[in-house]
């Protein structure tokens, strides 16, 4: 039985009229001799409204009824695409994350699948059914409805084609597919043919928002071949892939960037052994993930700099666990949310010398300050003014050839 699994993202569902064309999509695929399991994530906006009616009744909103909450969006969608299959002649049926069941583990909204049950839908395709799957969603070990982290549809998608062991997995979004930086941002910016999972991961995890980071390095672990193209023009995507099917290799591959990053500094903090760890463990025990750091070397041994990144929604949380902290003696807090992070990623990098020193010279004939710097063996971070991001992407775009 050759399953194909195939992903419609919120603005591919986003009108009655999406839904329609989706529902023509599936029939299509479906005419291929295709088995085919859909993925649905909430139409567009749905579950960013959720989430603000949350937060006007408590900014302290309980995580496990945030899950069931944020995940009824999705219910909708499934039910409008089976229903609409319905009324075009198809067999098709919307199924709950609990239905399945899809089994979770981990935190409440920000859960990760470790097993589907297969038995009812297996049956399902075989008697000719079509499965809607509502994405984003499972249920826990205790029977309570999780989440997978925002854009989590995709990983409900990869993770189906691993266990139903689909020829093909295809997520369609509202761009053409992977493009060398946001398309929406940069006109220039070009559709990637094929990517590895490593850049790919890189790309999604450094701000590039088409693809959720967790289902690459869950399609990385299973070998899952992920086909990104578009839910309204019927035009070639791009492959994300293992390394050694890809043949081009430019140095550098795309260009990612965030704008919700704050940089937290704490200036004089008393140097002795142990400090960073005494900062940073209050912060991990509380879910708080730091990102780029930099310390600065003590001028007379006794006192030092720390600079570090979070996520802006944390700024709150951060300030009163380093405030409260019986265990750091420093001068003075600083907090700056006017910063991005813009990120070249490449494997070839890896090979390539001199890539840091043409990134740092372009921003710096462009008059771009550069505070914080990280890297890793195919990717080089900066934290930047936030009003010179455009600027920053569009330089570094040209300097490394990226619109040819
Ligand atoms: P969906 O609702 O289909 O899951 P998303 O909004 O999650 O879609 O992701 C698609 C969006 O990702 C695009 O509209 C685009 O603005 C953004 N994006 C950011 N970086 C990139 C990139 N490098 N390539 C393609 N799209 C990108
Ligand atoms: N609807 C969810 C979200 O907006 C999941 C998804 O879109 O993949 O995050
Ligand atoms: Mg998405």
């Amino acid at each position: 039985m050759k399953i194909i699994v195939l992903k419609f993202g919120g603005t591919s569902v986003g009108t009655v009229e999406r839904i329609k064309n989706v529902a023509r999509i599936i029939s299509k695929y479906s005419k291929q001799k295709y088995k085919v399991i859909v993925v649905s994530s909430a139409m567009g906006g749905v579950t960013n409204d959720l989430i603000k009616k949350s937060k006007l009744l408590s900014n302290d909103f309980s995580l496990s009824e945030y899950d069931v909450l944020v995940s009824s969006g999705e219910q909708m969608s499934c039910a409008l695409i089976a229903g609409r299959l319905n009324h075009m002649g198809y067999k098709s049926q919307s199924w709950m994350g609990w239905q399945i069941p899809i089994l979770t583990e981990g935190r409440h909204g920000s859960s990760r699948i470790i097993q589907i049950y297969k038995k009812k839908i297996m049956d399902f395709l075989k008697s000719g059914g079509i499965p809607i799957i509502s994405g984003f969603q499972g249920i826990s070990l205790d029977k309570r409805i999780t989440t997978l982290g925002r854009g989590g549809s995709d990983a409900s998608a990869i993770m189906l084609a691993k266990f139903f062991k689909a020829e093909k997995c295809i997520i369609f979004t509202d761009v053409e597919g992977v493009y060398t930086t946001d398309p929406n941002m940069i006109k220039s910016a070009k559709k990637i043919s094929s990517i590895s999972y490593e850049e790919m991961l890189e790309m999604a995890s450094l701000g590039a928002k088409v693809m959720q980071p967790i289902s690459i390095q869950d399609a990385r672990l299973n070998r899952i071949d992920i086909d990104v193209k578009s839910s309204f023009k019927n035009k070639a995507g791009t492959l994300i892939t293992k390394r050694k099917n890809i043949s081009r290799n430019k140095i550098i591959t795309g260009i990612s960037f965030t704008k919700n990053d704050a940089k937290v500094t704490l200036v004089g903090v008393k140097d002795k052994p142990g400090v960073a760890a005494s900062i940073f463990k209050p912060l991990s025990q509380n879910y708080i993930n730091v990102d780029m750091v930099v310390q600065n070397i003590s001028a007379n041994g006794r006192e030092t700099d720390l600079t570090f990144t979070i996520k802006s929604e944390d700024i709150k949380k951060t300030k009163k666990l380093i405030k409260n902290n019986r265990n750091i003696d420093f001068r003075n807090l600083l907090i700056n949310k006017n910063v991005s992070k813009i990120s070249i990623i490449g494997v070839g990098m890896i090979t390539t010398p001199g890539v840091t020193f043409r990134m740092f010279q372009a921003l710096a004939k462009k008059n771009i300050n550069i505070q914080v710097i990280s890297t890793s063996e195919i990717k080089i971070s900066v934290l930047i003014n936030k009003e010179n991001t455009n600027k920053a992407v569009s330089v570094l775009h040209k300097e490394f050839k990226l619109y040819n």
